[in-house]
């Protein structure tokens, strides 16, 4: 996946400037940042929930949604931006669940609604992703039936039954009581081991550190450095990285 020069602005805030990203197939991304730095937008950005000012997004080459360049707009059909947009999963940190469908039903919704899979495909596939997930045992049940780890896991799954290129976690357990957060990232991390293409915005270091193969650091819609785990959390270049490291260790 790749990121050319996208730029955002809210209003006269520049929410993103310029951002360029190439994300290896199988890789793990980590990024890092201050509150109000731009990380959930640039997510909202790959995903085309956020419409953006400059540049465009591409997976595996093909363009995501539609690029512009100053005035110039070049957008794919309405039809196609969901199918590409289905390429790009994401998880959130407020799970956003249907509360009113089961376990299974969140799950199927998607790939069936889409057209992607028959229901008793869909079903099965579900079946599969809860035993991934340690829930296997949950597939007829209600989300307010389930504690916060259990729902983060269930929205996980649900994520990756659209099959996604890519998989979008904005902060995945930072809605959860601490002792919750180890089951999420176990999945975070099989999902790793198993090459699935991840981008986190996360405030778990210890969890960057021995999962990512690149960590990013951004501040004020810029990211300030790039590099391994080793590079960025103990021997930070820039002085604003070394400062956030100093708070948040
Ligand atoms: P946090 O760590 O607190 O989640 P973040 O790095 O994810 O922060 P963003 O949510 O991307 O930051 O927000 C970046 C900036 O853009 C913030 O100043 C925010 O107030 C602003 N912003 C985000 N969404 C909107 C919006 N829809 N309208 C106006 N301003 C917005
Ligand atoms: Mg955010």
């Amino acid at each position: 996946m790749k990121i050319h020069g996208v730029s955002k602005s809210f209003g006269q805030l520049k929410v993103l400037d310029n951002i360029r990203l190439d994300i290896k197939a199988g890789s793990v991304t980590a990024i890092l940042g201050p509150s109000g730095s731009g990380k959930s937008t640039l997510l909202r950005t790959i995903n085309h929930l956020e419409r953006v000012d400059d540049g465009f997004v591409t997976v595996d080459g093909e363009l995501v949604g539609y690029r512009k360049s100053g005035r110039t707009l070049y957008e794919l059909k309405e039809k196609d931006i969901l199918k590409r947009r289905a390429e790009v999963g994401m998880v959130f940190q407020s799970f956003n669940l249907f509360p009113h469908l089961t376990v299974l039903e969140n799950i199927i919704e998607a790939p069936v609604s889409l057209k992607r899979l028959s229901r008793p495909e869909a079903i099965n596939l579900a079946r599969d992703l809860l035993a991934r997930v340690g829930l296997g045992d949950k597939i007829n049940t209600y989300p307010r039936q389930l504690s916060g780890g259990q729902q983060q896991r269930v929205a996980i799954a649900r994520a990756l039954a659209l099959r996604p290129k890519v998989l979008l976690f904005d902060e995945p357990t930072s809605a959860l009581d601490p002792e919750l957060v180890g089951e999420v990232l176990d999945v975070i991390k099989e999902l790793a081991r198993s090459g699935t293409t991840l981008i986190i915005v996360t405030h778990e270091i210890g969890f960057a550190r021995e999962v990512a193969d690149t960590v990013i650091f951004m501040d004020a819609g810029k990211i300030i450095e790039t590099g391994s785990p080793d590079q960025i959390l103990n021997r930070p270049a820039n002085t604003r990285t070394a400062e956030f490291l100093a708070k948040v260790l």
